[in-house]
């Protein structure tokens, strides 16, 4: 018997996933088996993989807590099977959200990615007392205050006019998250997944950055994601700049 990472009781660990499974698995399957991942400052070329990056965690109470809570009812907004959402020029606005399920879901993941043991989550940390109170918000179903904890999402495109990413190409990449490391020693979290561009930070974004848009605030229920192209994120391009070797080989073809 272990410990569950969230509950703290004597249990048998389930298989968790930060990321969640679904998002491996329906890209696994539109794409024979294989995700593309974009490994982060390491020496890993881009790859395909069937890992999904799971590790022994937390208890089956806690996995399916935060599976019901926040993991299922955030991917079918994200997927637009509920509320609206409406494309533009600017981004994609979702509205009728629950904007604290939808924050609880990101950080969620990213409690979970600095609580594994996977090395593709090497690079999420989060120092106490935050990771315990941010486990104590999760657990208990609690909002999680802005201050401690802020979201920000964009939606990745490629404004390549040839050759570039498809929406569909950009849904199937996952990126093993990386650090910003900002002013007054703070610190952002970065995710990529289901065509996402997700920052998380800890301790929260002062008041007046908190106006930017994609940054989900807990009384407004509707949600300006704007647009952002993967060329415009220096990570991103980096690791695509290592991978573009093997790319080149043919060993990684971006379909659509
Ligand atoms: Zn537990």
């Amino acid at each position: 018997m272990d410990i569950c990472g969230m509950c703290n009781r004597e249990s048998v660990l389930q298989n968790s996933h930060a990321i969640p499974d679904s998002v491996f698995k329906k890209i696994l399957r539109s794409n024979s088996g294989k995700a593309i991942v974009v490994p982060s400052g390491g020496r890993d070329p881009i790859h395909y993989s069937s890992d999904s990056w799971d590790t022994n965690l937390l208890c089956s109470d806690c996995e399916s807590l935060l599976n019901s809570l926040y993991e299922g009812y955030s991917l079918r907004v994200l997927r637009g099977s509920v509320g609206g959402v409406r494309r533009h020029d600017l981004g994609v606005t979702f509205s009728g959200i629950d904007p604290c399920r939808l924050a609880s879901f990101f950080i969620s993941v990213f409690w979970r990615a600095a609580n594994s043991k996977h090395s593709s989550y090497g690079k999420v940390y989060i120092p106490e007392p935050w990771n315990g109170e941010i486990r104590d918000y999760l657990l208990k179903n609690t909002p999680i205050p802005i201050n401690l904890v802020t979201v920000q999402i964009s939606r990745l495109i490629d404004r390549t006019p040839k050759n570039g990413f498809t929406l569909r190409s950009l849904k199937s990449v996952v990126m093993s998250p990386f650090f910003r490391k900002h002013k007054y020693g703070k610190y952002s979290f970065c995710f990529v997944f289901e065509g996402f561009f997700v920052e998380i930070f800890t301790p929260g974004l002062t008041y007046s950055l908190r106006r930017r848009a994609g940054v989900i605030l807990k009384d407004k229920r509707v949600l300006m994601v704007p647009y952002l192209d993967i060329f415009d994120v220096p990570e991103i391009v980096d690791a695509l700049v290592k991978g573009y070797g093997k790319y080149l080989d043919g060993d990684i073809t971006f379909k659509d």
